[in-house]
């Protein structure tokens, strides 16, 4: 705006993703299997069912954090195939890059902004995006440079915390803001953090915005699965 409240919002908003990711990598994949109740596996493994990745593949795993998805498309893509895994947060990526060093994967590993990606136009086969574009400040901006890395014909995929079906909201909301806070200052001594997780996935776009926001980044058939009775949706769209 005119008086840059705008700038002093975005700004503060980057500061305490960072701060967040920092301070939640060393229990990062401990707290997501305790607060999912291991159901993130489940949801990581649609999305790769639904990538259709195969041999040979170039994939890129933006926010990609402890690697979980990284790890699973390199056991698909084979020596031929190529997975990125990149994420903007040091401590994150260097987790994620261990994990794929431990299991025998010489991957690269870029850390960069999803909002400006270092990669050429028309480069990947697969772009994923697993509970990352909410930290995001400029969503349109990360998703329209998403769809630029892309080949044509190539897809996005975005998985991301949703609009639950509304009979079990009063449920969801006792959970995500009282339990989850205390659940992560037990295991993780860090209430705060979680706070702000629950607070992102109230405030991310629901599954038709979403599906707009996509449209509007220039994908194509964009559509959506909802998973968990739309705790979590899993959207895909094409560059056509
Ligand atoms: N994809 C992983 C997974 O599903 O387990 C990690 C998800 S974690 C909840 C969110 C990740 O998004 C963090 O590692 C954070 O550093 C990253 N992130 C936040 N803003 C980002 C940005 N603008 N560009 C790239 N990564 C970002």
């Amino acid at each position: 705006t005119h008086f840059g409240f705008e700038t002093v919002a975005e700004e503060q908003k980057e500061k305490k993703v960072a701060e967040v990711f920092s301070s939640v990598a060393q229990k990062y994949d401990i707290m997501n299997d305790l607060m999912s109740l291991g159901l993130h596996r489940v949801w990581k493994h649609f999305a790769i069912q639904v990538s259709g990745v195969r041999e040979g593949d170039r994939v890129l795993d933006v926010a990609g954090g402890t690697a979980d998805l990284s790890l699973a498309f390199s056991r698909k893509v084979g020596r031929k195939g190529q997975v990125w895994l990149t994420d903007i947060n040091h401590a994150m990526l260097s987790r994620g890059r261990d994990r794929l060093v431990d299991n025998g994967f010489a991957m690269p590993v870029a850390q960069c902004n999803a909002e400006k990606l270092p990669f050429p136009d028309d480069w990947f086969d697969c772009v994923t995006v697993a509970f990352g574009l909410r930290n995001m400040t400029h969503k349109d901006v990360a998703l329209a440079e998403m769809r630029r890395v892309l080949r044509p014909g190539g897809r996005l995929l975005v998985l991301e915390f949703s609009r639950v079906w509304k009979p079990l909201s009063p449920f969801y909301d006792l959970y995500s803001f009282k339990l989850l806070p205390w659940m992560g200052q037990k295991v993780a001594n860090d209430a705060d953090s979680y706070r702000y997780l629950a607070e992102s996935i109230r405030m991310h776009p629901g599954q038709e915005e979403l599906k707009s926001m996509m449209e509007q980044a220039g994908l194509s058939r964009v559509d959506y699965f909802n998973l968990s009775a739309g705790v979590v949706a899993l959207h895909r769209g094409y560059k056509l």
